[in-house]
């Protein structure tokens, strides 16, 4: 007998058929004897409907009253899911975050977990049921409602799993896994049987949208093995876990394409200590996030400058060029210009560690491909290259072809 946690998102709870569909799964493991905790997103569309309407009210809703209103859409899928449980003769009982004992900080809107007491979902469980838990969602100590931050609901999960030492923790998408890269983009583009933890992190900081990113760092932290499947079939999905030596044996695990980055230079920058701080301090205190760097002599004006270009996510961009204009006449730079037609390709794995000349092939097939690269970064495990957008697809398809293909 194993206690299972699995998690269902949005669209495998999108409408009553498939919540119905989820109880016969939950039916099957029980059947075996398992005990399950079932955590559940808000019906697909739901949460972005309720960000809607409160924007037609104001730009600027409270956070707290948002976390009320968010908080509504995981509570009306506990109930249907308890209610689709019971038309099949299983007892079940829902919980709010809070009545599972999801404690957080007082951040509304991107609260953080800070333990969970599980009792009451232990005393259900002992008592037969199958206890469905809101995802997303928790309270803080002084009871107020928070929520964990978009895709939270897979932080849920894996919490969850944590808390309650579970055997399994299985989280249902509408994907058979992870893969090789996105297989509308390259046909041939494979479900992997296992991923370590950094790998998947990667992939996912670089655009390939699996799993809330905070949810894996926080698998990899409490060592929480999980696997991500489809909700649609009965394929065995991927592994996530800690890296095994085997797993250097592969150079490239995946390659992944981010649309969602601008590119902003910066001309004309006095070239002296301290200036390229005064830049990114106040982008930092902005809240932007900057992923790439890149800095060259530049010959725009008289005295020595440099040019500083980098990246930050495209919804960000307006803000950032609002940073850079307000700065502007204390750092002293010539000009600001922007683009939002590039794309990032990134390739990952665990193997980089231990083969050499990975940069220089990639860098090759691109070459082949006559795709300019015009920027440049890497980490142990990943390397990033800046291109034009229109390139991007071109690029996974080559990459993924010359290193998984
Ligand atoms: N319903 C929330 C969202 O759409 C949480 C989740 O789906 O994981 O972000
Ligand atoms: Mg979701």
């Amino acid at each position: 007998m194993a206690l299972i946690v699995q998690k269902y998102g949005g669209t495998s709870v999108g409408n009553t058929d498939r919540i119905k569909n989820v109880a016969r799964r939950v039916a099957e493991y029980r059947a075996r004897g398992d005990k399950l905790v079932v955590v559940v997103s808000a019906m697909s569309g739901v949460t972005d409907g309720l960000i809607k309407l409160a924007k037609d009210i104001t730009h600027l809703p409270s956070e707290r009253e948002m976390d009320m209103l968010l908080a509504t859409g995981e509570q009306q899928t506990i109930a249907l899911a308890a209610i689709a449980l019971h038309a099949a003769g299983i007892p079940a009982v829902s919980l709010t975050g809070a009545q599972a004992g999801i404690v957080t900080d007082g951040v509304h809107t991107k609260a953080k977990i800070q333990n969970i007491s599980p009792s009451q979902v232990h005393e259900l469980l002992d008592e037969g049921n199958v206890v469905i838990v809101a995802g997303f969602q928790g309270r803080t100590a002084e009871g107020e409602i928070t929520t964990l931050g978009r895709g939270g609901s897979d932080l849920t999960a894996i919490a969850l799993a944590a808390a309650l030492k579970a055997d399994l923790c299985q989280i249902y998408t509408d994907v058979d896994g992870v893969y090789t890269a996105d297989p509308r983009i390259a046909p041939s583009a494979r479900k992997l049987d296992e991923i370590a933890y950094d790998e998947l992190l990667e992939l996912a900081g670089a655009g390939a949208k699996v799993m809330q990113l905070r949810s894996v760092e926080f698998a990899k932290k409490f060592g929480v093995i999980f696997e991500v499947r489809s909700s649609l079939n009965d394929n065995p999905g991927t592994i996530v876990k800690e890296e095994t030596r085997n797993m250097e044996d592969v150079v490239i695990r995946g390659v992944s394409l981010d649309k969602n980055q601008a590119k902003l230079t910066v001309f004309g920058v006095p070239d002296q200590p301290g200036m390229a701080a005064g830049i990114f301090r106040h982008l930092g205190d902005a809240a932007i996030n900057v992923d790439m760097i890149v800095q060259s002599a530049s010959h725009s004006g008289g005295s020595p400058a440099t040019d500083i270009s980098f990246t930050v996510d495209k919804p960000d961009l307006a803000k950032a060029r609002k940073v850079l204009d307000d700065i502007r006449p204390t750092i002293g730079f010539l000009d600001v210009q922007a683009d939002e037609g590039i794309g990032k390709v990134s390739i990952v794995g665990v193997g980089m560690r231990s083969h050499t000349g990975v940069a220089g092939r990639m860098f090759e097939v691109l070459g082949k491909e006559k795709i300019n690269i015009d920027m440049i970064s890497t980490s142990e495990i990943k390397i990033s290259v800046v291109i034009q957008l229109a390139h991007g697809e071109q690029a996974v398809r080559a990459l993924h072809q010359a290193f998984l293909g």
